[in-house]
């Protein structure tokens, strides 16, 4: 296991077999080991600074079905929102204030939000906020679109590749989503020059340590800015209402492994960790972590952005709070920044 442990430092990746290993033999000792040596390389890049992004979680309303996600397009259940431009402008100069200087975009694939009209609300957030990153997250799109918006002034871009498995990925979306679509998405927005997140839900149902190395070994393959890694969390209006959630520890751990992997990656400690666990981001960061993403939508409609059960919106996860989030930093020994945060090797202004 030393010797692993070691191959993994060193080489930064890892055979499959060899995180199947790593993974299924995992323990409180070789947990600690990777978390320090996490914890060292990230200083290296980042020192103690955690960044912040502003999430506006701009609509619900989604044209896949995908089976985990609370906001599915069966979900009769889901109260459906959009926010208008003015709404989402007026979130940006909210979190401007505050001391955002990333807006990240997230949504539901809503028809509604054309090309157009995203290229033209990334162009005036842009016009009004030139010294902020914007991050999309809104799916799967053609290349031209993921162009236009890029064009438009859109930084980075968040698209989780959800599994590494094209089997798995089967059993979590309906047929027509395809893992070999998504992995193509991804390659497409790296190559229009967008920093890339990819990532997936730790736990999500039928997943295993096979799926879950090759996951580890896609992150590696595709060498992503950031990726997006946090407990699955069932929702009670989906097909997975009954199955199990993800667990701390194995989020934890793979946030080390990830963090030593890609030593300058931009790793959040996600809403869905802070949800299972009270000081669930603390120990995101504490792992190799070094994003916190709380939420700048409209309290008015957070409720309704409802992935999974009990996702938290408010106190610590909302944008407002941010000198709260900044103490609670300060308590662990870090330091929340007023900052872009990039990537280490991009300064794209
Ligand atoms: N439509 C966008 C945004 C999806 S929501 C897209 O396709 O990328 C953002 C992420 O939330 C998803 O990628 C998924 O990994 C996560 N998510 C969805 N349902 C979840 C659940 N029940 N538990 C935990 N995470 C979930």
């Amino acid at each position: 296991m030393t010797e692993l442990v070691e191959k993994l430092k060193n080489n930064k990746v890892l055979e499959k077999e060899e995180f199947v290993y790593l993974l299924q033999n995992r323990n409180e000792t070789i947990a600690d080991i990777l978390k320090n040596e996490a914890v060292a390389v990230r200083k290296e890049h980042y020192g103690n600074k955690i960044y912040v992004r502003g999430l506006i979680e701009f609509t619900n309303y989604c044209k896949n079905d995908c089976y985990y996600c609370g906001i599915r397009r069966s979900n009769a259940n889901a109260e459906r929102y959009r926010l208008t431009k003015e709404e989402i402008l007026a979130c940006c100069a909210d979190g401007y204030e505050t001391g955002y200087r990333t807006f990240v975009l997230q949504g539901g694939e809503d028809g509604f939000f054309t090309e157009e009209k995203i290229s033209d609300i990334v162009y005036s957030i842009k016009e009004k906020h030139p010294d902020c990153a914007v991050t999309l997250s809104v799916g799967e799109h053609p290349k031209k679109t993921y162009k236009a918006w890029f064009d438009a002034g859109a930084d980075r871009y968040l698209l989780r590749h959800e599994t590494a498995d094209a089997c798995h990925y089967s059993k979590l979306h309906p047929e027509k989503l395809t893992l070999e679509n998504r992995k193509a998405c991804l390659y497409d927005l790296k190559e229009i020059g967008f920093q890339v997140g990819c990532g997936f839900m730790v736990g999500s149902p039928f997943q295993s340590f096979e799926t879950l190395a090759k996951d580890l070994l896609f992150i590696n393959e595709l060498s992503p800015q950031m990726v997006g890694l946090g407990p699955f969390i069932p929702h009670h209006d989906t097909p997975f209402k009954d199955e199990r959630g993800g667990e701390l520890e194995l989020c934890l751990f793979l946030l080390s492994v990830v963090r030593i992997m890609l030593p300058k990656v931009l790793l959040p400690a996600t809403t869905a960790l802070g949800t299972i666990h009270p000081q669930g981001r603390e120990l995101g960061i504490l792992s190799g972590a070094n994003v916190c993403m709380p939420n700048l939508s409209p309290e008015s409609v957070r409720k309704k952005y409802m992935l999974y059960d009990n996702k938290l919106s408010s106190g610590k996860e909302s944008a407002q709070y941010l000198a709260q989030l900044s103490d609670d930093m300060e308590k662990i020994g870090y330091r929340v920044v007023v900052d872009r945060g990039d990537h280490a090797d991009k300064t794209k202004q």
